[in-house]
């Protein structure tokens, strides 16, 4: 019998790169589409040779046509960390618009689930803490962060929408600040950024007085939980992340101490509405899933700056003859 087969938008991105593979171990095939905007090759080159893994190059503002039958579509594409969706602004509003209409009309006539990786960012800068699902947000609609917060609202309600008229099955994760392995070191969020700086000997930029929070969750904790929603009989939203709440000079001080660094803090400006604390109520995806994040802090750090070391060594061996 065929196996069963799964889309995964932003295959080829960081959080994507580890859903491809999860879903390919769970014996599903996987079709990625991905344009490559801001993800890598490198990510999936160990899933090429895999059986039932594909990879189409595609923007998915544009129609997204698949051949045959598909069980689940799971839409991930977007440029997710500031720094990109700040350098593709309109790429981002279509990828959240645009591009979740189109795989949601894809489900629809596939009769096939859906599900959309929203964000904690539809919070905004948030007055309720910790964020539960029913808070509605704080976001600035002209801010230069509304092309990713906006894009993802307008995102979670074209979800609703098909849901509540058009009968696909769908369901809405917010994910909050996530890491692991195969972020890319320049994508400016947080963790890669120190720990490159930290292995660099370089300076950790810590943006304001570093006081602002962020709780962080490592990537094989969230591809479990979105694993369990997808086989949940639930719409959501539901927020999974890691409750664990440290402010930025924290993050900072563990990083250097984890590698080892004798780097220093800088201080830097603080991006336009940085949002100032953020922490998810996680209550919801214990109940209905029985899910909350199981690699500790220290452990996820650990295994991510022995990837970026890896990395760096590989990175050297082929650019010295
Ligand atoms: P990423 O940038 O590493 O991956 C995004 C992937 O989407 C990339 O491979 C990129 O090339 C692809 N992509 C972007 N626009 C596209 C388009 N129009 N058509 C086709 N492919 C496109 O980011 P990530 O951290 O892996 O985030 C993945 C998803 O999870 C995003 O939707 C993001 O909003 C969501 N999310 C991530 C986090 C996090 O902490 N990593 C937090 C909240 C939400
Ligand atoms: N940040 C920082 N230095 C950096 C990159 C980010 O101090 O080099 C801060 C940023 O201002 C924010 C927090 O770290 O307060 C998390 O930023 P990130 O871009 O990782 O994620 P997001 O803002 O989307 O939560």
């Amino acid at each position: 019998m065929r196996r069963r087969r799964v889309v995964v938008t932003g295959g080829a991105g960081f959080v994507g790169s580890h859903l491809c593979e999860r879903m390919l171990d769970l014996g599903f095939e996987v079709l990625c589409i991905d344009s490559f905007l801001t993800g890598r090759r490198r990510n999936i080159r160990h899933l090429t040779g895999r059986p039932g893994f594909r990879v189409t190059v595609q923007d998915v503002a544009d129609p997204v046509e698949v051949d045959g039958p598909v069980h689940a579509v799971l839409h991930l594409a977007s440029p997710a960390s500031p720094v990109d969706y700040l350098r593709y602004p309109v790429e981002t509003l279509k990828a959240g618009a645009l591009g979740t209409l189109n795989l949601l009309e894809l489900a629809e006539a596939k009769g096939a689930r859906f599900l959309l990786a929203s964000t904690s960012e539809t919070y905004g800068d948030p007055l309720v803490h910790p964020q539960p699902e029913s808070y509605w947000g704080n976001v600035n609609p002209v801010g230069p962060r509304s092309v990713y917060d906006e894009a993802k609202r307008f995102a979670e309600a074209a979800t609703s929408a098909f849901h509540a008229n058009r009968g696909v099955d769908t369901r809405i994760i917010r994910i909050f600040n996530t890491f692991g392995p195969r972020m890319r070191a320049n994508d400016g969020r947080v963790i890669p950024t120190f720990i490159h700086q930290a292995l660099a000997g370089r300076p950790l930029t810590v943006a304001g007085d570093g006081s602002q929070t962020r709780s962080v969750c490592y990537v094989d904790d969230l591809v479990d939980g979105i694993v369990a929603m997808l086989h949940a009989d639930h719409p959501g939203p539901v927020n999974l992340g890691n409750p664990r709440e440290l402010t930025v000079l924290e993050i900072a001080a563990l990083i250097r101490e984890l590698t080892g660094s004798g780097s220093s803090v800088t201080f830097v400006d603080r991006p336009v509405d940085d949002p100032s604390h953020r922490r998810p109520d996680i209550s919801l995806a214990k109940d209905l899933l029985g899910w909350e994040p199981q690699v500790g802090l220290e452990d996820g750090l650990l295994r991510t700056i022995a990837w970026f070391r890896r990395r760096a060594g590989s990175t050297a061996a082929v650019v010295i003859p």
